[in-house]
This record gives structure tokens, sequence and C-alpha cells, in this order.
């Protein structure tokens, strides 16, 4: 194979544009670890920061803190993750009324899993949105809300074929959506077929890759199976004997995220989604790799 020295992630990656999802904090401890984070990570510029909202919605006062915080103290434009899953339509809109007041813009908007966790049958709320699509009809008729979706390159578990997946995507933009950003995956061709069935379906919105630096291989390889998202052989062969090497598996995660970015980049990509999992390091260091640069130190900015 000849050697092809024009690899977009070697140029510079000016266009690049990266996103970082978080979790809201349980405890002291963790809003500490929270904030390091977000401080290490913000000047990157990153276009949002988004806050998870808990199973259920039982992170519903955290997340709101959370992105509230974000508003106030940083110029990052936070995106808050909303379901619709075990609340009446009223208690849902109250949440969407609550963002715009603390001067959120952006919601990530989701069905959310079912109340006895994924694989159980899903039921909506009597009271409530039937799924994405009715919940973003309803973020629109409180207020001009930037919506960003869920994709499923690999499948939903729920969806007997990736077609249906396709249709989803179509119905949640037609709903109102403006970008998807999609589950984890490890292969990339999972993403570029996924992609490529989503054009010619008509699906024109960004659809960004989400990509999950692997800091814990044990613990990402069973939200993987819940996720349906596939872990290959040639990954768990990379961590294979180093369940007491904290040290080698760090290098490990960092080579195989940052592979993974950089040939999406090769391949046209330039808006990459990264679930932090509340850390900063391995991130910073892919996005430094990708050619983003804090523009002065400490400054927390945000891209324009
Ligand atoms: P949906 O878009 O509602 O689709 C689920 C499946 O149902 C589809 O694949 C399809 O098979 C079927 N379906 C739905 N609508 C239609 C339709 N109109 N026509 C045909 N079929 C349809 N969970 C949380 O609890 N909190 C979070 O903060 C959170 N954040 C997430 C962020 C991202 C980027 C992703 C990818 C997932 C996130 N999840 C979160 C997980 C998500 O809630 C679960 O995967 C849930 O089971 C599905 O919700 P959804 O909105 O992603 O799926």
């Amino acid at each position: 194979m000849a050697y092809d020295p024009t690899r977009a992630s070697r140029s510079g990656a000016s266009d690049i544009k990266v996103s970082f999802e978080f979790f809201p904090p349980r405890t002291t401890e963790m809003e500490t670890q929270l904030w390091e984070a977000i401080t290490r990570l913000a000047p990157l510029r990153p276009k949002f920061m988004s806050i998870t909202y808990g199973a259920g919605g039982s992170t519903r006062e955290r997340t709101h803190a959370t992105v509230a915080r974000i508003v106030k103290e940083t110029l990052i434009r936070p995106a808050a993750h909303l379901t619709c899953v075990a609340a009446s339509r009223a208690e849902i809109d109250a949440v969407i009324r609550g963002y715009w007041n603390a001067g959120v813009r952006h919601i990530v908007a989701l069905r959310g899993d079912p109340v006895g966790g994924p694989g159980a049958r899903y039921e909506a709320h009597p009271e409530g949105y039937a799924g994405s699509t009715d919940l973003i009809a309803g973020i629109r008729r409180v207020a001009d809300f930037d919506i960003t979706v869920s994709a499923y390159p690999e499948r939903h578990p729920e969806s007997a074929t990736l077609d249906q997946d396709v249709d989803a995507l179509k119905a949640k933009i037609d709903a109102g959506a403006s970008r998807a950003v999609t589950q984890f995956f490890f292969d990339n061709a999972h993403y570029f077929r996924f992609v490529e069935k989503a054009r010619a379906r008509g699906v024109a919105i960004p659809i960004i890759p989400g990509i999950v630096p692997v800091q814990n291989f044990k613990q990402t390889a069973s939200f993987a199976q819940r996720a349906g998202a596939t872990i290959p052989a040639w990954l768990a062969r990379r961590f294979e004997g180093l369940d007491d090497d904290p040290a080698t598996r760090r290098l490990i995660a960092a080579s195989v995220a940052a592979e993974q970015a950089l040939d999406l980049v090769d391949n046209g990509v330039s808006d990459l989604h990264f679930y932090t999992m509340n850390k900063a390091d391995l991130v910073f260091a892919i996005c430094h790799m990708l050619g983003l640069r804090a523009p002065a130190p400490a400054t927390m900015g945000a891209a324009a």
C-alpha cells in the first residue's frame, strides 16, 4: 500500500470541532473531579459540553444545577440531556422551562431506557411523552431550543433492523432535531455505514461520532453489551492481561481512542463528541493530537 502523506489528521486540524459529555456528580468529591475536568477541557473551546440525565430522571436536580453552573461560570454553551421516562408531560415541561430560565438553549432529547433497565419493555408514562419524537415536539412548543438527538450505528437494542434506526432518526429530524450524536462504537466501519444509510434516507444533519476512551475495559465492555455496541476481538486483546497494570492500560486507552479519532478525521469527519466519564486527561491528550490548542492558559473560552 502506498504511503499517503496527505492525511487530514496531520494537517493542523484547524477545522476540527469537539464536544464533551459529562455526568452530574453525586458527591462533593465527584463535583470537584467534574469541575477539574471542565476547567481543563474548557480552554479547548468545545462547541458544547453536555450533562446527562440519570435513568428515570434520577439526576433531575443535579443535571439542572450542573448546567446552570456552566452557564454562570464559563463561556461554554452547555447542553442539558433530558429523557421522558416515568414522568408526565407537565413534569417534563417544567424541567424544560427550568433549563430555559437558567440560560440553557440546547437540549439533548432522548426517550430514555425502560424503567426496568435496557432490555425491558418500554412503556410510556400514561400522561407522558410517547418517545423521543414526541418529546422533541414538546420541547419546541416550550421554547426555541437547539435540539440534539441520539443515533445508533450498530442498531439500538430495541430495533429489529438498522433501517428502523435510520427511520427513527429521520422522524426525530422531522420533529425538529438539528444534529445527532452517536452511541459509542470501536469499529469506524459501523459509523460510516450508518451515515451512508442515513444520507440515502435524506438525513442531512450532522451525525457526530461519539467516542469513549476506555478508562476501564471491564466496565466499558459491560456497558457496551447493554447499549448494543460490539467490542471487537482486537480491542479485547489489547487490554488482555492488564488487569493489574493501570499505567499500561491508560497508555493503551489513549492510543486506541487516538487511533479511532485520527481515522475518522482522515476519512472526512470534522466534529467529534467525547464521552469523558468526567475525566479530562485522555480526552485532552487526544484533542491535542488532533491539533486543538487552548488560546491562552486558564481561559474558559467558547467556540465562536
Ligand atoms: P429513540 O430515538 O427513542 O429510539 C429508540 C428505538 O425505538 C429506535 O431505535 C427505534 O427502534 C424505536 N423508535 C423510536 N421512535 C421511533 C419512530 N418514530 N419510528 C420508528 N421507531 C422508533 N439515557 C439516559 O437515561 N440519560 C441520558 O442522558 C442519555 N444520554 C444519551 C446520549 C446519547 C448520545 C446516546 C446515544 C444515548 C443516551 N442515553 C441516555 C441512552 C438512551 O436513553 C437509550 O438508548 C434509550 O433506550 C433510547 O432513547 P433514545 O432517545 O436514544 O432512542
